[in-house]
């Protein structure tokens, strides 16, 4: 590693930057943020590695496949020539030495010292930013969204006993709501269709300050002009049936991510889950009082330590009932530093992997059955992905409100534009739509 104070490349102007990321939604809004800033201090962001003077890469851990997909990203970024390299993110704050060692690296940024990352490595004073916060615009390449992510928490207090990212994201704290207006109305400003709120633990929000997420929900649909808002993963120990008022407002997009993880209440207990399947049944009914067609989705994660035949079993026969929309299934990853990586009765990984395969399955066939509910109607698509399509013109695939993907053809393209669509079929995991109003 380059020794960091001297190596600084502060004074050269307009560099070009890559900015890379792998893993949550969390880790998209930081580095969209990074983005805004290094912009907004006179550099440019490049689409790909091979052009830029200096990378950041925003690493995962959340599995042990996430942290070697990290570490080969830092490899490539330098084997391309890259000669100035940043490693942050979980897996950079778990591992910093290991980071550090990693080829071009100029200095490592824990998780703690992100959001100071673009100032420290250009030595201006953090506040710069926040004097004229520049407008959102999509981060070119693989990363471009048209949706903006917008960080409002992060951390974690809870000890689910197989999560790592408790540990390498540190407590639970608040974004201030001012702060998240301002990013919010920075990114309509920039012409973004749809806000999606993401965090470690979203549902947090506001407790390190007596307030909860109700209360930042609706400040953004009283101040802004969102047109679109989504609520990213919510674990159901912070939600109560009245929540699910505030989906009277239409520009709350129906898409509720409620991480589940095991259907066996002996299961939830080991992962230190502040919930039951009965308390999860009940919050489901009533959102589904509130949204009949709302979309839930969530994660499971099939062969954690102890899960015997008859307690997959109860997953299995909740994950029916549930009637998910979609949803991961994350064979268990055994976390150096998690309570559940110590636990007797580790699963062999061929029986984690049948058991994920036997949910997955579960999971698509009740999405089958969600997804051509919607056949024949006319519902709003954000498009987020254009391909030419000779005779065809262009190839367009985006979201509805309740997280259905569609796709449609265009005489032009339609990238983040929203259309009305009427659908007519099913396309593989997609719906087939015809835009009736381009
Ligand atoms: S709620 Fe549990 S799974 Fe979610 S970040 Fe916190 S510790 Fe991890």
């Amino acid at each position: 590693m380059l020794s960091a104070a001297s190596e600084l490349p502060n004074s050269k102007k307009n560099m070009k930057i890559f900015l890379d990321t792998i893993g949550c939604r969390l880790n998209q809004a930081e580095i969209e943020q990074m983005a805004r800033q290094f912009r907004a201090a006179g550099h440019e962001i490049v689409a790909a590695a091979d052009h830029a003077e200096l990378a950041v890469v925003n690493t995962c851990a959340v599995t042990t496949q996430a942290a070697s997909d990290s570490r080969s990203k830092i490899r490539n970024i330098a084997r391309v020539g890259v000669e100035q390299i940043i490693p942050t993110g979980c897996w950079t704050t778990l591992q910093p030495k290991e980071a550090a060692a990693l080829p071009n690296v100029l200095r490592v940024v824990i998780n703690d010292k992100k959001d100071s990352l673009v100032a420290t490595t250009l030595n201006l004073e953090p506040s710069t930013f926040d004097l004229e916060p520049i407008d959102r615009a999509p981060i070119p390449g693989l990363h471009r969204r048209t949706r903006a992510f917008i960080k409002v928490q992060d951390g974690c207090d809870n000890k689910c006993t197989f999560c790592i990212t408790t540990v390498a994201r540190g407590e639970g704290r608040s974004r201030p709501l001012a702060d998240v207006i301002s990013d919010i109305n920075s990114a309509l400003a920039g012409d973004s269709k749809e806000i999606v709120l993401t965090g470690v633990h979203l549902g947090s929000w506001g407790q390190d300050f007596n307030h909860h997420l109700r209360n930042l929900v609706k400040a953004i649909l009283r101040e802004t002009d969102v047109k679109r808002l989504r609520l990213s993963s919510l674990e159901p120990w912070d939600l109560d049936a009245d929540f699910f008022s505030l989906w009277n407002d239409k520009r709350l997009m129906p898409h509720l991510h409620l991480p589940l993880q095991s259907g066996s209440e002996s299961t939830l207990r080991r992962m230190a889950r502040k919930t039951t399947p009965a308390s999860f049944r009940e919050l489901a009914h009533a959102a589904r009082d509130v949204m009949p067609n709302a979309a839930i989705t969530t994660d499971i994660i099939a062969g954690f330590p102890g899960e015997t035949d008859d307690e997959f079993a109860e997953t299995l026969e909740f994950v029916k009932e549930m009637q998910f929309m979609g949803g991961h299934v994350f064979s268990y990853s055994p976390r150096p530093g998690t309570g559940a990586a110590k636990m007797k009765g580790q699963i062999k990984p061929e029986l984690r992997k049948r058991r994920n395969h036997i949910l997955q399955e579960a999971i698509e066939e009740s999405a089958k059955i969600y997804r051509e509910k919607f056949i024949g109607q006319k519902m709003s698509v954000l498009w987020e992905s254009t391909t030419e399509y000779g005779e065809y013109g262009w190839r367009m695939e985006g979201w509805t409100g309740n997280y259905l993907r569609v796709s449609a053809n265009a005489p032009s393209p339609r990238w983040n534009e929203v259309d009305d669509v009427e659908l007519i079929g099913v396309d593989g995991e997609k719906l087939k739509g015809v835009i009736r109003d381009a």
